[in-house]
């Protein structure tokens, strides 16, 4: 067939300008894996009748952009013009500076994370962690695992394997993706035993439901929903008094990661205030509003975290390393919460004064020639879904996407929002000022 003797050869391709930076980034052999895949898919379209690009030098530079394509898949840079803070689809939290310092620091390198340099003897790499969350949210001992899903799992293994675990039924919650409580406590080898309505749940419910087979009460927080009217929760504290008389440890997995209660957040569960309540353990997120790494907290009892911490999963579920750097620093933070609120973005973009993020959206507007919007950013991440922050956006009209959808494919990428026919860029949730100027330049380029 004509069109396909028009298809150029690999190293043809390899010297389309467009390939250049492609080259020296993956190296030929890198590069020219792309190319002949790009070339093998353009053969396979030809040969089913697909229209010839004319000549060589056109079939050269379509496959050319075709291997630019393939390559498209790496992590890039995103700016959150969305109002949402804890954006899961955008990684949830940007890490503070300090954390960004403590990875950069060591992960180039080797690091004492399981070896205890004053002794020169094995250590654990719980020790650069573990002792700072107890320490920050009241409790005898904590460790960081992968994330808060697996700090469930690795709890219920390891303290409900073949027994009984009380919960709410206003609390079987899908924790996001598609995982539900009820599935988790299955895998985990957990026997569910449900107890009360989804709007209501009383004591008697549960003090009712404890017999010899019940191994825990887990509270779960409902972060992504709210049941609002005729409702009845009961308080940790008196789940855990009534723990203390069964000998049944109470499980509080609040999520969210709030360490003790905020200002800022009213309403949203800390895990202070449930260590103090006297919940067993209490299990949170590292990267909602703790706002650091991907990693889940288990804090509590020390013979619980113990038993936690000795199961098998543990092993399957740990924090890695470049975890354990970020982890520490943010917690450091913590520490001060005054601190916290400047230093760690989410909480530094949840704490800013609304007149704050107006001043940022004027001056988008009037770089852009947008208008000036009142919206209401959210948390996100499933931490207060009926909280709206007070908000203001820049508003450019894109009746079709447009805009938005090159300014989204753009480098860096920027992630507004579309609402009637208005692209919505929301400057709460820009990491600073200097955002505003780039996601500027960036709507200037795109028009
Ligand atoms: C988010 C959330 C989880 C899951 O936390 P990950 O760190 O994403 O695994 C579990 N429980 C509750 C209540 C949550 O809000």
């Amino acid at each position: 067939m004509e069109a396909l003797r028009q298809l150029p050869a690999v190293d043809r391709v390899l010297n389309e300008p467009a390939l250049a930076g492609l080259v020296a980034e993956l190296g030929h052999a890198g590069a020219a894996d792309l190319a002949r895949r790009a070339l093998d898919a353009r053969r396979a379209e030809l040969a089913a009748g697909a229209e010839a690009a004319g000549g060589r030098d056109a079939e050269a530079a379509l496959v050319a952009r075709r291997a630019l394509a393939l390559d498209g898949t790496r992590l890039r840079r995103v700016l959150n013009a969305t109002g949402v803070v804890v954006h899961t689809n955008l990684g949830r939290a940007p890490l503070p500076a300090e954390a960004v310092r403590a990875v950069a620091g060591t992960a180039g390198a080797y690091a004492d994370l399981e070896l205890d340099l004053a002794t020169g003897q094995r250590g654990s790499r719980q020790a650069h962690v573990g002792p700072l969350a107890a320490r920050l949210v009241g409790a005898e001992a904590a460790i960081a695992v992968n994330n808060c899903a697996g700090a469930l799992v690795l709890v219920l293994a390891a303290l409900a394997r073949e027994r009984e675990v009380v919960v709410s039924r206003g609390q079987l919650i899908e924790i996001g993706d598609g995982f539900r409580l009820p599935e988790i406590m299955a895998q985990a080898g957990a026997r569910l035993v449900e107890v009360g309505a989804t709007n209501r749940t009383r004591l008697d419910d549960y003090a009712a439901a404890i017999g010899p087979e019940t191994a825990l009460i887990l509270r779960a927080h409902p972060s992504n929903f709210r049941v609002v009217g005729f409702t009845e929760e009961v308080a940790v504290a008196d789940l855990a008094r009534l723990g203390a008389e069964r000998g049944v440890p109470v499980v509080d997995d609040i999520g969210s990661g709030l360490v003790r209660p905020d200002p800022d957040l009213p309403g949203e569960p800390d895990a202070a205030g449930s260590v103090a309540a006297g919940a067993g353990l209490v299990l949170f997120s590292a990267d909602k509003l703790l706002g650091g790494p991907q990693a889940g907290v288990i804090a509590g009892r020390a013979d619980l975290v113990e038993a936690a911490a000795r199961h098998p999963l543990a092993r399957a579920l740990r924090i890695d390393r470049l975890g354990v750097a970020a982890l520490e620093a943010v917690l450091r933070l913590h520490l001060d919460p005054e601190r916290a609120r400047a230093a760690v973005p989410v909480r530094r973009m949840i704490a800013m004064p609304a007149d704050e993020v107006r001043a940022r959206a004027e001056r988008l507007a009037a770089l852009t020639g947008g208008d000036v919007a009142e919206t209401a950013a959210r948390i996100g991440g499933g931490a207060l879904p009926a909280v709206d922050l007070p908000s203001w956006a820049c508003a450019l009209p894109d009746p079709a996407g447009e805009l938005h959808a090159a300014l989204r494919t753009g480098e860096p990428a920027v992630l507004g929002r579309l609402e009637d026919g208005r692209l919505l860029l929301d400057c709460r949730t820009l990491l600073d000022d200097a955002d505003v100027e780039v996601i500027a330049a960036r709507v200037t380029a795109c028009r």
